[in-house]
């Protein structure tokens, strides 16, 4: 494709620039740009002219729209007897009207098609002030047999997209209206140029114009990225851009063709979101200037005046400020445990692959069999588990079979071996046996193609079954991401194994926080141990930019004299210190040393711990690219009093007693590390003051939650 242009629609009823209106991305001779219209009727003469260029040209051209193409099967059916999509194009054709001034009717015409229906809808939802009779503002229930998605939306539902329905005229990010008013233009397009245009996949891509659906939202994490480094940039003109940038990186490296691949049964009638489970290979042709992005240098920053920050807006600030941060890489399924998919997964093969017994018995056909006493002659041989047997069963015959082996031809139902007795050559049961019954069908769990895994999962052991078993030998994942360790202290001594003066201790920290990092799935990177030595530091810091995708530190992250971490880091520039309302903790430090995101955490093991179980771990999660993750809670009774005062949210270390209720240490000494390790994890008292005696409900935050 020599030139690519991506449309970002609009369903305004009046004329609109800027922001949520129409934007036109071109990407030719390896430029990019977008424009803007105001007017749908302006938009169709911009694409008519790029069209007849195009071909004037002898050139080619993929116009990408951001609205579907297609119905859920049966609406074409149901509305005018014919489901063929360009039968549905024709209609919208023929029924909407949408003037130079962007006035259109297509509440009206949704109304009209929603009479052909049972019930209330399909169509729902108008944003408009006069009720329109006929079209619910709600969602209504759909007729027998309508889908409320596409197979391309359940797809893509599935890898952790959330697509709205066709159906769904009003609201955010609904797509209905402007795919009604969408295909009113594009048939007249198709008309104009009849026999150049192809409509992909209803069509193949073989004529010098195709049009294809695309979904911007597969590229939000680089559109974020982009509109970090420049927040005067529309969005939608950069999604445009940055779609038609990738689009056209892929067609001119020759790489298109596996895209244009029949992707599910369903698509030519109903439409396929071009680019759905390629979304690495269209990443990876977009510039390396936003791939993979780069965190700003001033992410961290509070507003100035914030004085304590909640606990929850200080993990929103930092869900906001942060996304992945590694490359990707190919790695072999048995070797990817702990590992982050960069790509969502798809069946390569159904599981199972072919329909077999569920026991241990004999099979045969059904439609030879009737109630009462059954004898069915015995075939010669048997079939097992990898040694599927060759002939056909005849009807009225059975062959004995057993757990996981293919149904031979000739059987389709198998009887259970207890429930049989051998006669001769026969074998012997009372009927009826239910049709079908003790077989798997073929795909029944998983069917090839369908997804598996969405972007983002870190892969369990359950996982690497799954993959295993629908045949994928190898996954795309981020690579691992490399977690610095530094501890900070005059007092602080490396190791046991050392000889420790009486000022001396030992770093309790560097230990957990590097085994924290390991059993999260990353690659801890050893930092070692700095005094309060701002070069020693400084150069520890440099060591971890170049070593390590994050750092954690510990010790001298206050304000105070020997608070050498703070101080350095504020001297860098980037330093912001949040004062969190926590208990225990002191203020968290956030900064950026050479593009390196840096989380000061507190000396005190208990306060590090905590600190590292709330705020790193998501935090980590989000760079690694698994996503935000919360912690895994429960409420249970609890075994203990305390009266807590409003203003700060508090953890305590907790295990569960023999009853089910928590316990907490007898100390809440924040330096009594022995309590960490007596406890099994944290009880967490809400922000407001609460007076807990045995028997109230408190939340139960188990180490294991926190994947520890
Ligand atoms: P700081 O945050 O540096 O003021 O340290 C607070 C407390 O935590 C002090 O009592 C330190 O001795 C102690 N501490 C700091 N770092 C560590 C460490 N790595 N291991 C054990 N204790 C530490
Ligand atoms: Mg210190």
């Amino acid at each position: 494709m020599d030139r690519v242009a991506v449309l970002d629609w609009s369903s305004s009823g009046v004329p609109k620039l800027g922001k949520d209106s129409i934007w036109l991305g071109l990407a030719q001779n390896g430029q990019v740009q977008a424009e803007n219209h105001a007017t749908r009727t302006a938009a169709y003469q911009a694409l008519h002219q790029l069209v007849a260029e195009t071909l004037a040209a002898g050139e080619t051209l993929l116009l990408g729209v951001d609205f579907s193409l297609g119905y859920p099967q049966g609406f074409g059916q149901a509305l005018m007897g014919d489901d063929s999509p360009f039968a549905v194009w024709g209609w919208m054709a023929d029924h909407i009207t949408d003037s130079p001034s962007n006035a259109h009717n297509l509440r009206m015409v949704a109304a009209q098609a929603n009479a052909a229906f049972a019930g209330d809808g399909p169509f729902w939802g108008n944003g408009a002030k006069a009720d329109i009779p006929g079209l619910p503002r709600k969602k209504p229930r759909l007729a027998a047999g309508l889908a409320e998605f596409r197979a391309t939306e359940q797809a893509a539902r599935k890898t952790g997209l959330r697509p709205k329905s066709c159906w769904q005229l009003a609201g955010a990010g609904a797509v209905g209206a402007q795919a009604m008013v969408g295909l009113h233009w594009l048939e007249k397009l198709r008309q104009a140029f009849a026999g150049q245009v192809a409509v992909w996949p209803f069509e193949q891509p073989t004529a010098p114009i195709v049009i294809v659906e695309v979904y911007p939202a597969l590229f939000d994490q680089d559109v974020a990225a982009a509109m970090a480094q420049d927040r005067n940039m529309v969005r939608d003109a950069l999604q445009v851009k940055i779609l038609a940038q990738a689009l056209h990186g892929l067609a001119a490296a020759g790489q298109l063709g596996p895209l244009f691949a029949q992707p599910h049964p369903l698509a030519q009638q109903e439409g396929w979101i071009f680019g759905l489970g390629h979304e690495i290979a269209l990443r990876a042709a977009l510039p390396a200037r936003v791939l993979p992005p780069r965190l700003r240098d001033d992410c961290f920053a509070m507003p100035q005046g914030v004085n304590w920050v909640p606990v929850d807006q200080a993990l929103a600030r930092l869900r906001a400020a942060l996304h992945p941060v590694t490359g990707t890489e190919t790695c072999p399924t048995h070797a990817a445990h702990g590992r982050v998919l960069a790509q969502a997964c798809v069946a390569r093969r159904s599981n199972p692959p072919m329909p077999n017994a569920a026991v241990d018995g004999y099979g045969f056909a059904h439609a030879a069999t009737g109630d009462g006493p059954q004898r069915l002659p015995l075939v010669a041989g048997r079939a097992a588990a990898g040694q599927p047997f060759q002939g056909v069963v005849p009807p009225g015959a059975a062959v004995r079979i057993l757990t996981g082996a293919i149904l031979p031809d000739g059987v389709d139902t198998v009887v259970l071996e207890e429930d049989t007795a051998i006669d001769g050559a026969a074998v012997v049961f009372d009927g009826p046996v239910k049709p079908g019954a003790n077989t798997r069908k073929a795909g029944e769990d998983v069917a090839q193609g369908a997804p598996a895994l969405p972007i983002g999962a870190k892969l369990r052991a359950p996982d690497l079954a799954l993959l295993s078993a629908l045949g994928l030998a190898q996954v795309s994942v981020y690579r691992r991401l490399r977690v610095g360790v530094l501890s900070t202290g005059d007092e602080i001594i490396s190791s046991p194994a050392q000889l420790a003066l009486p000022h001396q201790i030992y770093d309790a920290n560097r230990p957990m926080l590097l085994a924290l990092a390991q059993s999260w799935g990353y690659q801890p990177v050893d930092l070692g141990h700095a005094p309060d030595d701002p070069e020693v530091i400084r150069q520890r810091l440099n060591q971890g930019a170049k070593e390590a995708d994050v750092i954690f530190t510990s010790g001298g992250a206050s304000a105070g004299d020997e608070d050498h971490v703070s101080a350095l880091l504020r001297a860098s520039g980037t330093l912001s210190s949040w004062r969190i309302a926590l208990k225990p903790g002191r203020p968290l430090v956030l900064a950026m040393w050479q593009g390196v995101p840096v989380m000061g955490l507190p000396g005190n093991p208990v306060a590090a711990l905590v600190c590292a179980l709330i705020f790193g771990r998501p935090a980590l999660s989000l760079l690694a690219g698994a996503g935000w993750a919360q912690p895994q809670g429960f409420w249970v009774p609890a075994a203990f009093r305390k009266a807590k005062k409003p203003g700060r949210r508090e953890y305590l270390r907790a295990r569960l007693n023999a009853d089910g209720a928590a316990e907490v240490f007898q100390s809440e000494g924040s330096g009594r590390i022995s309590g960490l390790s007596w406890a099994e994890g944290l009880v967490e008292l809400p922000d407001a003051a609460i007076d807990v005696g045995p028997g109230t409900m408190v939340r139960f935050l188990p180490y294991a939650g926190f994947g520890l």
